[in-house]
C-alpha cells in the first residue's frame, strides 16, 4: 500500500452488480475541486460554496472515449442524474474533503466516474484506503477501524452487536485504561532508575506490585471474554459425526433448510465434509456434515474419515448422531470414542420410526455427561431443542451477547496475551528484586503490545496485512 497520502483517491463505495443507487467516493484535498469538473449542480450554485453534508441533485457528464465514442474522440456525450454531497475535514469519515456521488447504480456508469475522476487528477483507492486514512487523520483507532470491516461482514446480530460496541471504542477504552496505567508505573520505575542511589522506592515496591496486579486482573477478564468474543465474530464451527446412514446429511438439511449436502441410502456416500452457515438465537454456527466414521478399505472413503477425524478436533462442539430406530452397532461406539473431552451433544434420530436403541447402553458407552436430544431430521421434531443444546454447547452458561466489552479478534487476543505475559514478568522480577531496568522493560513491553491494539504502536506492516482485507470503496 504505497499510494501517497496527500492523493485524491476514489472508489465505488456500493457493491458490484446492479443497483437503485450507486456510490462513488471521493478523498482528498482535492475532491471538491475534481468532482467540480464532472458535476454541475442544478440550482447552479458552485461545488465549492454548497453547504456541509447536504444533498444537491447534479447533472454529471461523462467523457466517453474508445468504441463507445466518435473514434479518437474525448467529448462528454453521455451524462447521469445525480445527487452530490460534500463533507469537508475534518468533519468526514477519512476526516479529509469528502464528496459522494449517489448514481444510478450500473456499473459502467460507476466506472465512467470513476474514469473521469482520474482523467482530472485522482487515482483509484487502494482496499481499505478510506478506512486507513481515518486512521492516520485520527477519526478511528485501528481497533475501530477493524471493526468498521467485522460491522460490514456480520452474519448475525450477535456478531453485529459486537463489532458495533468495538466500533464505538468500547474495547479501545479500556485498552487505553490499562496502557495509560501501565505507563504511569513505567514513568515511576523509570524515575527511580534515574535516582538510583535511591533504589526503586519513588512509588514504593509493595505499591508497584498491586499496581501490577490490578492491571494483570484487569487484561485476565479481557482474555476471558476471547473465546465468546471470537465465537461471535468468527462463528463457531460444530461438526455432524455418526456412522453411515444414521442421517447426518439430512440432519444438515434440516437445520439449514436446504437441499446442499447430497442425502442418499447407500452408506458411505458423503465422502467429503460439507458446511453451512446456520444462525442459531443470533451466533453466527458453520454446520460440518463429515464423512461416516467407520472402517473402510476405499481410499476415497478413508480420506473422507481422516478429514472427519481431523473436523472433530478442530470443531468448537461436535453433534454426535445415531439411528434410533437400530440397536447400538460397533461402529457407534467407536463414534462415542472419539469425542473424548469434547463439547458435544447425543443426537438420537429417526424418532418417527419405532425406537430399538438402547439409551442406558449408548450413556454407558461414552455419552454420559453429554445431553441427548431425540429427534427426526425427516419430520423435523425435535430440532428446536437440538438448536438450544447447539447454543449452550458453545457458548458459556447464561451467556448473552450484549453491547459489552469482548475481545474477539485474534489479533488483539495475541497482543493481550503479550501484554499479560511482560507484566507476569515485571512482577517476577519485582519479587526476584532484579534491577529496575528489567521492569522497565517488561513494562514497555506490555505497554507497546497493547499499543498495537488501539494503533497508538503500528508498523506498516501491521496497518498493510489490516487494511488490504478490506474492499476498493471502503
Ligand atoms: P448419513 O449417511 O448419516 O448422512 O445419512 P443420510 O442423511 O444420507 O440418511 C440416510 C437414510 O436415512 C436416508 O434414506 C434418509 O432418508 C434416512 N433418514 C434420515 N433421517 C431420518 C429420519 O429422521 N427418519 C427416517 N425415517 N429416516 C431418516
Amino acid at each position: 500500500m504505497a499510494g501517497a497520502l496527500d492523493d485524491t483517491i476514489c472508489g465505488i463505495a456500493t457493491p458490484p452488480g446492479e443497483g437503485g443507487v450507486g456510490i462513488v467516493r471521493l478523498s482528498g484535498s482535492h475532491a471538491v475541486e475534481i468532482a467540480a469538473t464532472l458535476a454541475k449542480l442544478r440550482s447552479g450554485l458552485s461545488l465549492a460554496s454548497t453547504r456541509n453534508h447536504t444533498l444537491y441533485l447534479a447533472d454529471v457528464t461523462l467523457p466517453v472515449h474508445g468504441s463507445d465514442g466518435p473514434a479518437g474522440s474525448n467529448q462528454e456525450v453521455v451524462g447521469d442524474e445525480a445527487l452530490i454531497v460534500v463533507m469537508r475535514g475534518p468533519r468526514s469519515f477519512t476526516g479529509e474533503d469528502v464528496v459522494e456521488f449517489h448514481c444510478h447504480g450500473g456499473a459502467l456508469i460507476l466506472n465512467t466516474v470513476c474514469e473521469a475522476i482520474i482523467a482530472a487528477g485522482g487515482r483509484l483507492a487502494e482496499p481499505g484506503e478510506f478506512t486507513k486514512r481515518a486512521f492516520l487523520n485520527g477519526r478511528l483507532d485501528l481497533a475501530q477501524a477493524e471493526a468498521v470491516l467485522d460491522t460490514i461482514r456480520a452474519k448475525t446480530t450477535g456478531s453485529l452487536r459486537v463489532a458495533q460496541a468495538q466500533r464505538r471504542g468500547v474495547l479501545s477504552g479500556e485498552i487505553e485504561g490499562i496502557r495509560g496505567d501501565l505507563v504511569t508505573a513505567l514513568a515511576h520505575v523509570e524515575a527511580a532508575l534515574d535516582f538510583s542511589e535511591e533504589d526503586i522506592t519513588f512509588v514504593g515496591r509493595a505499591e508497584l506490585v498491586a499496581l501490577l496486579v490490578a492491571m494483570s486482573g484487569r487484561l485476565t477478564r479481557l482474555l476471558e471474554t476471547a473465546r465468546d468474543g471470537r465465537i461471535l465474530r468468527e462463528g463457531a464451527t460444530v461438526a455432524i459425526v455418526g456412522r453411515p446412514n444414521v442421517g447426518k446429511s439430512s440432519l444438515l438439511n434440516a437445520l439449514t433448510s436446504t437441499d446442499r449436502a447430497i442425502v442418499t441410502a447407500i452408506p458411505g456416500t458423503t465422502r467429503d465434509v460439507l458446511d453451512e452457515w446456520l444462525n442459531i438465537q443470533g451466533i453466527p454456527v458453520r454446520l460440518l456434515d463429515t464423512a461416516g466414521i467407520r472402517e473402510t478399505h476405499d481410499p476415497v472413503e478413508q480420506e473422507g474419515i481422516e478429514r472427519s477425524h481431523r473436523a472433530v478436533e478442530d470443531a468448537d462442539a461436535v453433534l454426535a448422531v445415531f439411528d434410533g430406530s437400530l440397536p447400538l452397532e460397533e461402529s457407534d461406539r467407536s463414534v462415542l470414542n472419539t469425542l473424548q473431552s469434547k463439547r458435544s451433544v447425543i443426537v438420537v434420530n429417526k424418532s418417527d420410526l419405532s425406537s430399538r436403541l438402547d439409551l442406558t447402553e449408548l450413556q454407558a458407552s461414552g455419552g454420559e455427561q453429554r445431553p441427548v436430544v431425540r429427534l427426526s431430521a425427516r419430520t423435523g421434531t425435535g430440532l428446536p431443542q437440538l438448536r438450544d443444546h447447539i447454543r449452550s454447547s458453545i457458548l458459556r452458561q447464561g451467556f448473552e451477547p450484549n453491547d459489552g466489552l469482548y475481545v474477539a479478534n485474534l489479533r488483539h487476543i495475541t497482543s493481550l496475551r503479550s501484554a499479560q505475559e511482560g507484566l507476569t514478568h515485571a512482577l517476577a522480577a519485582l519479587d526476584d528484586q532484579l534491577s529496575g531496568e528489567f521492569v522497565a522493560a517488561d513494562l514497555r513491553m506490555a505497554a507497546d503490545a497493547l499499543g498495537e491494539i488501539t494503533g497508538a504502536i503500528s508498523t506498516d506492516d501491521i496497518l498493510n496485512r489490516i487494511f488490504s482485507e478490506f474492499c476498493i470503496g471502503k
